[in-house]
């Protein structure tokens, strides 16, 4: 197709019929693409990816599966599903797939629903030690609904205590085993994981919302070999749609897709599926693996030059697009940092850091990713430059004289290319002029 088609929405469409809502989008727009995106669940997903999100695909009702759909209709959204999972199984070597999770939240409750009944005893990674509300917090279904046996990270390393975890397992006999987390910068070791679920037979099961992005690439260990099910976001690291997909053995295939449809979500929603197979296809590109190694290097880079400014880096570093440092040693706390980056355009939040002597609205460290950054084309040596800014915020300097900086850098990346161009480049493949033909 070369020509836009007449069901491509135009910006005009929205900004006449609701300036308001126009404006608040062209403002977002605006603070994205002046500010330093450090929230590590963010990214810039590509034009591609969003015109999907845009298409006609959002209007149909597609309740069921591939072929299985409780009304008439489904033959091309049938097609975009097909694609989606078909993807996502090459992509990670999955036997399974279901594209259809809302988000990643949505993805852990059809877990929680295929694998336990209420009150079953289910481990995870403790909130406070980088897992997250999903994994048994008492604000949260998991902890209302289930029993939480949390584990900790070892004091001294800041790392997974894997004889603990063997432990605790062996004396709770959990039915699931949960590994990964929403503030664990380390790599995890699925094996004994693996190990420790068979000996008490229970699912192990890989929440790697985080990083799928850097298993796509192949910068971390790849959890699909070890897991009876791994679930993950699409918005983070796979830069796709906001959304969540499961994949897993299929042994399990039945149970999962039920556990999604129908007892946990009703009609699907094919545009996000789309939109997922648009990234997934991106992810399968040969520059997606050097955006993949890009993320680790950045935040390698990132946390070494935060360190040259004194803040302690929890487990001393990163395998991942991700660091947490606890800034203790600045005499700032996590939410000031917050507070004091985000005036001069520096987004990033406050993270408690294991074994926290203060509280949790005001904890002692930062969670910084890569991710967006990446995308946009900074490199290692930016990273100093970022780490620079942060650290000028945390020591109080005036907000306007740092945003000044973050302009002059921002401006060398820009999140929103001129001519729908991709961010970061070359490194986004194929680029289509909105309109035009494609060169
Ligand atoms: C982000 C995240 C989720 C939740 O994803 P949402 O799309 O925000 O619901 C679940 N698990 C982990 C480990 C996450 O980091």
């Amino acid at each position: 197709m070369s020509t836009t088609p007449s069901w491509v929405p135009e910006w005009e469409d929205l900004a006449a019929a609701d300036p308001e809502i126009a404006e608040i989008a062209d403002r977002e727009a605006a603070r994205l693409a002046a500010g330093l995106q450090l929230i590590a669940s963010e990214n810039h997903a590509s034009p591609a990816v969003r015109a999907a999100l845009a298409s006609p695909l959002s209007m149909k009702y597609a309740e069921g599966f591939v072929g299985q759909r409780f009304y008439p209709g489904c033959e091309h959204v049938d097609r975009a599903e097909e694609l989606a999972v078909q993807r996502a199984r090459n992509l990670f070597g999955a036997e399974h797939a279901n594209v259809q999770s809302h988000s990643g939240t949505s993805a852990n409750l059809a877990v929680y629903a295929a694998f336990a009944k209420p009150d079953d005893p289910v481990m995870a990674l403790s909130l406070a030690h980088g897992g997250h509300l999903t994994h048994g917090a008492r604000i949260s279904f998991s902890g209302a609904w289930f029993t939480p046996v949390p584990y900790e990270v070892d004091q001294a390393s800041e790392r997974i205590d894997y004889e603990a975890v063997r432990e605790i397992a062996r004396i709770h006999a959990p039915r699931i085993i949960v590994c990964g987390g929403t503030s664990y910068p380390r790599n995890i070791d699925y094996q004994v994981f693996r190990e420790i679920a068979d000996e008490i037979e229970a699912i192990l099961w890989v929440d790697a919302a985080h990083i799928m992005g850097l298993v796509a690439g192949g910068a971390v260990p790849d959890p699909v070999p070890f897991a009876d099910v791994v679930t993950t976001t699409t918005h983070k690291t796979l830069r796709g749609p906001r959304g969540g997909m499961i994949l897993c053995r299929n042994e399990h295939a039945r149970a999962i897709d039920r556990a999604v449809f129908p007892f946990s979500q009703s009609g699907p929603a094919m545009h996000a599926i789309a939109a997922k197979a648009v990234a997934l296809r991106e992810a399968s590109l040969p520059a997606f693996t050097d955006y993949a190694r890009g993320m680790v290097e950045n935040a390698q880079a990132l946390a070494e030059a935060l360190a040259g400014h004194g803040a302690r880096i929890v487990t001393g570093g990163t395998d991942t697009h991700m660091v947490v440092a606890d800034l203790q040693p600045l005499g700032v706390d996590g939410a000031r940092a917050e507070e004091l980056c985000a005036s001069a355009g520096i987004y990033l939040n406050k993270s408690a850091i294991p074994f926290d002597p203060l509280p949790p609205r005001a904890p002692s460290g930062i969670r910084v990713g890569t991710a967006a950054l990446t995308t946009q084309g900074f490199g290692p040596a930016d990273m100093a430059e970022v780490a620079g800014l942060i650290a000028r915020a945390c020591r109080g300097e005036d907000p306007g004289r740092i945003a000044a900086d973050v302009a002059g850098l921002v401006a060398r990346y820009p999140a929103f290319p001129a001519g729908h161009a991709e961010p970061g480049g070359r490194d986004r493949g194929s680029r289509i002029r909105r309109g035009g033909s494609s060169a």
